[in-house]
C-alpha cells in the first residue's frame, strides 16, 4: 500500500505546489472561512495549512489517510458537478507517503493529533479543540531522491506555489487566506468576497483603478469578472485567470478569446491582468482531461469565447477605447 501510495504520489504530488493546492482545496471543502498558509524553504522543509473548516472526527481521521477514501464521492465525470474540489481520495495518503505529515484536527468537541512518517502511522494522540484542521507537511520528497532532483530551482518551486495560492484565492474572495514564506508575508485577502480586494493584493493596489468590471449573462451561461484597461499589461498570459462554477482552470482557446477581446488594442507580446468567472451548467464542462492538470475542455467553447470577447469589447467601447 506504500508503494501504490508513492506511485500515486507521483501523480498528485508532482512538487511543492502541488500539496499546497491540495491541502488547501481539502480546507475550502471542509467550509473554511480562514486559510493561512505558511511554507519554509519552498516547501521543501515545510508546508503548514491551517483552516477553521468542518474537522475530521477523530473516529475518522486514519481513514482519511487510505487510499480512495474520499468522504465526498464518486465518479470523475461528476467532478463538477458536486461543489467539492476533491474526489479522488488520494493527496493525504499521497502526501503522507513522501514526508513526515501532522495532522491536527477538530469538529469542534476534542481533536485528534495524527502523525505519519513515509506513509507509516507513527502516533494519534488526543489533542486541542480548536474546530478547524492545521496538516504539517515536513521533509517532503525526503524518501523519494529521484522527484527532488527533478524539481527546479527554489525560487521557481516558490513562484509555482504563489501562483497558487494566488488563484485559490481569486476563485474564493470570500475566504480570507494569507501567505507566508520564510517569515515574510506574500499575500492577505479580506475574506469579504470583494473580488477587487483580492486583485489588489496579489497585483498591488495602484493596478486596482485600471481593473474593470465586465458582465454577460445568457440563459444557460453568466459571465462576470474583471479586466484591466489596455494601458495596464503583462508580457505573460500567466496573468489571465479563469475560473469555472468555482475552480480555477486552464483552458487556451478561452484565454484567448479574452485576449481577442482587447482585438488591436494590444501591444504584440502584451497581455491583460484579467478574472474571468464563467457559471455554466456542469454538463457543458468535458473532465476527460488529468484532474490534477486543471485542464478542462467546455463543449461549447466558440459560443462562451464569444461572450468573454464581445464583453471586454463592450467594456472598452463604455470607455471609448
Ligand atoms: P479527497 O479530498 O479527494 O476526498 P483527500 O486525501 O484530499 O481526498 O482527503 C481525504 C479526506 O480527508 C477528505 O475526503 C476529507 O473527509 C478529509 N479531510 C482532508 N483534509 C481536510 C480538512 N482540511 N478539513 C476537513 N476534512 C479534511
Ligand atoms: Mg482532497
Amino acid at each position: 500500500a506504500i508503494l501504490a501510495n508513492q506511485i500515486s504520489a507521483g501523480e498528485v504530488v508532482e512538487r511543492p505546489a502541488s500539496v499546497v493546492k491540495e491541502l488547501v482545496e481539502n480546507a475550502l471543502d471542509a467550509h473554511s472561512t480562514e486559510i493561512d498558509v505558511t511554507v519554509a524553504d519552498a516547501g521543501l522543509k515545510t508546508i503548514k495549512v491551517v483552516d477553521d473548516g468542518d474537522g475530521i472526527d477523530s473516529s475518522q481521521v486514519q481513514t482519511a489517510f487510505l487510499r480512495h477514501a474520499t468522504s465526498k464521492i464518486t465518479e470523475q465525470r461528476d467532478l463538477f458537478r458536486v461543489r467539492t474540489l476533491g474526489f479522488r481520495g488520494e493527496a493525504l495518503p499521497s502526501i503522507s507517503s513522501v514526508s513526515n505529515v501532522v495532522l491536527k484536527t477538530s469538529t469542534g468537541s476534542v481533536g485528534t493529533e495524527i502523525e505519519y512518517k513515509g506513509g507509516k502511522l507513527v502516533s494519534q494522540k488526543a489533542a486541542e479543540s480548536r474546530k478547524g484542521t492545521t496538516v504539517i507537511v515536513n521533509s517532503l520528497f525526503y524518501n523519494t531522491p529521484a522527484r527532488l532532483k527533478y524539481l527546479s530551482s527554489p525560487n521557481t518551486e516558490l513562484a509555482k506555489i504563489s501562483d497558487i495560492v494566488n488563484r485559490l484565492a481569486l476563485s474564493h474572495p470570500e475566504v480570507a487566506f494569507s501567505f507566508i514564506s520564510n517569515g515574510r508575508e506574500l499575500l492577505r485577502t479580506s475574506g469579504r468576497g470583494d473580488l477587487l480586494q483580492v486583485l489588489g493584493a496579489i497585483y498591488g493596489v495602484k493596478t486596482v483603478s485600471r481593473m474593470q468590471p465586465i458582465k454577460s449573462e445568457k440563459p444557460d451561461i453568466s459571465i462576470s469578472g474583471y479586466v484591466s484597461l489596455p494601458e495596464l499589461t503583462r508580457a505573460s498570459r500567466n496573468y489571465i485567470s479563469l475560473i469555472l462554477n468555482g475552480r480555477y482552470v486552464r483552458n487556451f482557446p478561452l484565454t484567448k478569446a479574452v485576449i481577442n477581446g482587447y482585438g488591436s488594442k494590444l501591444m504584440i507580446g502584451r497581455f491583460p491582468i484579467a478574472v474571468i468567472n464563467i457559471k455554466l451548467d456542469p454538463a457543458l464542462i468535458d473532465v476527460n482531461v488529468h484532474p490534477t492538470k486543471q485542464e478542462v475542455r467546455i463543449s461549447e467553447e466558440p459560443r462562451i469565447g464569444d461572450m468573454v470577447a464581445t464583453a471586454i469589447r463592450d467594456m472598452l467601447a463604455d470607455k471609448q477605447l
